[in-house]
């Protein structure tokens, strides 16, 4: 299938050009002649494999073919997005803009953490697609800075994260104020089409086509993966001389906790290997700052937790490391579709060491094969320069400080400390 093929308006197939796509990924293959027919699209599959266009060219091509409803006193979005994280929206944001360039539609992000007062300004405008979080849609929906009375399209995207991140009964109330689901589209995006996810497209979607793309395996075929085996105390001088050796010029360390992250970090850096963390704790104005760095090679290495990485797209990662296995083994799939970002290959490598082996046989279930096993030399592990005493003393009065805050600040269940 070419995008010349499914008869897009002239404005949509201008903005595929200028995001520079020539041929559609397979869940574009497989969700665009569904959605572009008006049916309800529920879809599994994970970032990376281009699931945010999909959506969007259907969304854009719908406004632009069905005429406007007349303005009304209050401002009525026809299309709204939700995504669970901050960072989500803002990269769906650049994305609908993107590819939305010559369409003429107007576009507001609304996100908790900044900007409250200019993000409600903004929403005071004629808007036609609105993308949030639950937490800032419901805050100014309260508000009645807008209606959704009249979404004739909507997106519900990483709907299991939603769950995982206890936000779905904020789901359930703005869906519940939407027009009835025969009176839109809609459309669902998922890493797992789950029971509880399932139950979520019967409540309020219209007889979803479900589509699954096996981006799972895709991702994982084209990332090199390998995994060493390491003793705890080992681990920095292992890492150092791993980054010496592959020479990455954007590498992605993964932990498992913000204390851990920001330990980390110290660590690289007083061995001469600029790093930042980006962790929850961060305000949103330190995130985006610092992940802009490393999107554009001025930041060579950046240590993530899961949550604060969440569906971000960082693009020309070369080497996604583990500092440690996460301890949810789906989080290992999300965590290695880093790399290898539409057809580019990469490589995963995960430092296993005695407190995170017992969750590799899970990850090796899960992606359905073994991860290969290296065993490093001497000459790979570097000598490490370790802190003095007096720092020592700071780190611990500094981790005594920081407690054990907690991610966010919307409630819900969630793991601790990431
Ligand atoms: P997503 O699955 O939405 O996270 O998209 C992953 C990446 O693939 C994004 O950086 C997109 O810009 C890119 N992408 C989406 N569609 C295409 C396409 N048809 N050709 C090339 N790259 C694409």
């Amino acid at each position: 299938m070419r995008f010349q093929d499914l008869d897009l308006p002239a404005p949509v197939f201008q903005g595929i050009g200028a995001a520079g796509f020539e041929v559609p990924t397979p869940i574009q293959e497989a969700a665009l002649p569904v959605a572009l027919k008006g049916k309800d699209v529920a879809g599994q599959s994970q970032t990376g494999t281009g699931k945010t266009a999909a959506f969007l060219i259907a969304l854009f091509t719908r406004l632009l073919r069905t005429p406007p409803p007349p303005p009304g006193p209050t401002t009525a979005p026809r299309a709204l997005i939700i995504a669970p994280t901050r960072e989500l929206v803002v990269q769906l944001e650049a994305d609908a803009r993107l590819l939305g360039r010559f369409t003429g539609l107007r576009i507001v992000a609304v996100y908790g953490g900044v900007d409250y007062a200019r993000q409600r300004e903004a929403l005071h405008q004629p808007t036609d697609l609105l993308v949030g979080t639950p937490g800032r849609l419901i805050d100014y929906l309260k508000q009645r800075v807008w209606s959704p009375a009249r979404v004739e399209v909507l997106v519900i995207d990483e709907a299991d994260r939603m769950f995982d991140m206890g936000f779905i009964a904020d789901i359930r109330y703005l869906c519940r104020r939407l027009p009835p689901p025969e009176r839109r589209q809609s459309f669902l995006f998922s890493a797992t089409l789950s029971f509880r996810v399932l139950e979520l497209t019967w409540e309020f979607m219209n007889n979803p086509t479900q589509i699954t793309v096996s981006g799972r395996q895709l991702t994982v075929e084209q990332v090199e993966q390998l995994l060493y085996h390491v003793g705890r105390h080992e681990k920095l001088r292992l890492l150092l001389g791993l980054l010496a050796r592959e020479g990455g010029e954007r590498v992605l360390i993964f932990t498992n906790t913000r204390a851990e992250a920001a330990r980390l970090v110290e660590r690289l850096r007083r061995n001469g290997r600029e790093a930042r963390a980006l962790t929850g704790d961060l305000d949103q104005r330190q995130r985006l700052r610092t992940l802009a760095a490393f999107k554009e090679g001025r930041l060579p290495i950046l240590v993530a937790t899961d949550v604060a990485s969440r569906g971000l797209h960082i693009e020309a990662v070369s080497h996604v490391i583990n500092w440690d296995l996460p301890q949810d083994a789906e989080d290992y799939v999300h965590r290695i579709g880093r790399t290898a970002r539409a057809g580019a290959a990469g490589k995963a490598i995960s430092l296993v060491d005695e407190r995170s082996a017992f969750g590799l046989e899970a990850v090796e279930r899960l992606i359905g094969q073994r991860i290969r096993v290296e065993w490093a030399e001497d000459d790979l592990f570097l000598p490490e320069v370790r802190p003095t005493a007096e720092e020592r003393r700071r780190f611990a009065e500094e981790r005594t400080a920081r407690g054990h805050p907690r991610d966010r600040g919307r409630g819900g269940p969630r793991r601790s400390r990431r």
